[in-house]
């Protein structure tokens, strides 16, 4: 028997994967989307969504998350709760395995695996996650307006966070390992010349303190060995994000950091009917709606490749 081969296979199942899904599937592409292992994305580890336009009240993350699902299932996408682990991009048909080991074929692949923010792995930090413990400061900084809050981290992201939490906060203090950023001279200048924020050097966090929410941080100088605290009611961890990417790497091109490359303006790779949208591409935005926006571009990228190849 001849095997299938599906005009559009999407990987990944957040905001990215789940709009290039109702994209294809209104376009009669019906696509075959895999969730991967944490079905819908970051925005699963989200309580309160608030800027994604269209809910004036909010939403929770998950809700959210079920309301793409529901609509990429309305207009006919297969989905299936599995993880690829290895694909192959070899000839004009494309190849992606999964998990339980089956191979399926496709014209047209959209990679929307996203990035997982890194973290600091301390039982404090994953027992207070969303009770003042983010990984995000433009989503969840509103939530401690007029509060302290922390920010860990000394690269662009965390200079860059906490000067925006000082924007609403009511004082920040960033906690750099080292005695100094890696963030680019720009950032740290803001940084530095901000009143509404304080660096601790050479800094590194024993503990989140708190029961049930963020009160505060145990912190050790790693020069002089003393230990403090500082009393604060959130805690953003800004040490980078690890976009998911590996399996994609004998294939397609990729920043020192791993984030795939796309053509300019277009989710285009250097291979015909690979796509890529989301944050597996974005290190600058990182926003549910910005990936939803790219979602959208790598669905009718992959549209105008499959009608150009006569194959819909
Ligand atoms: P980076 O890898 O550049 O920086 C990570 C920072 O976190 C470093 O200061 C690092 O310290 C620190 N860190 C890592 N692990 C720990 C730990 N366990 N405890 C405490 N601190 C830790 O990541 P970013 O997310 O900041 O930036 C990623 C890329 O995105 C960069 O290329 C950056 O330039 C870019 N970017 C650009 C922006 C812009 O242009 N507007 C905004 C944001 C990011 P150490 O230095 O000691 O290793």
């Amino acid at each position: 028997m001849t095997q299938e081969i599906h005009n559009c296979i999407i990987i990944g199942s957040g905001p990215a994967g789940y709009t290039a899904a109702i994209y294809a599937a209104r376009a009669s592409m019906k696509p075959l989307l895999f969730t991967g292992k944490e079905p819908g994305g970051q925005l699963m580890i989200t309580n309160d969504v608030e800027n994604y336009p269209g809910y004036p009240d909010g939403i929770m993350g998950p809700e959210m998350m079920a309301d793409f699902r529901k609509q990429a299932e309305r207009f006919g996408t297969d989905i299936k709760m599995e993880m690829i682990e290895s694909v192959s991009f070899d000839g004009d048909v494309h190849t992606v395995v999964s998990e339980t080991g089956d191979e399926y074929k496709s014209h047209s692949v959209i990679i929307s695996t996203g990035a997982s923010a890194k973290w600091l792995g301390l039982e404090s930090e994953t027992r207070l996650m969303n009770q003042g413990v983010s990984a995000c400061a433009v989503c969840d900084g509103f939530f401690f307006r007029g509060k302290d809050v922390i920010v860990v981290g000394g690269g662009d992201t965390a200079a860059e966070e906490a000067t925006f939490l000082t924007k609403m906060c009511s004082h920040v203090h960033l906690l750099v390992r080292r005695d100094e950023m890696r963030a680019s001279k720009i950032m740290q200048e803001r940084v530095l010349n901000n009143d509404k924020l304080t660096v601790h050097w050479n800094s590194s966090t024993l503990e989140v303190l708190g029961e049930t929410e963020v009160e505060g941080a145990r912190i050790k100088n790693t020069v002089t060995g003393e230990e403090s605290t500082i009393a604060s009611s959130a805690f953003f961890v800004a040490i980078g994000h690890k976009p998911n990417t590996g399996m994609f790497k004998d294939y397609l091109k990729m920043d020192d950091h791993g984030y795939l490359i796309t053509h300019p303006d277009s989710t285009h790779t250097d291979i015909g009917g690979v796509y890529v949208c989301g944050d597996a591409q974005d290190s600058k935005y990182r926003q549910a709606v910005t990936a939803a926006g790219t979602g959208c571009m790598a669905a009718l990228d992959a549209e105008r490749y499959l009608t150009e190849q006569g194959i819909i």
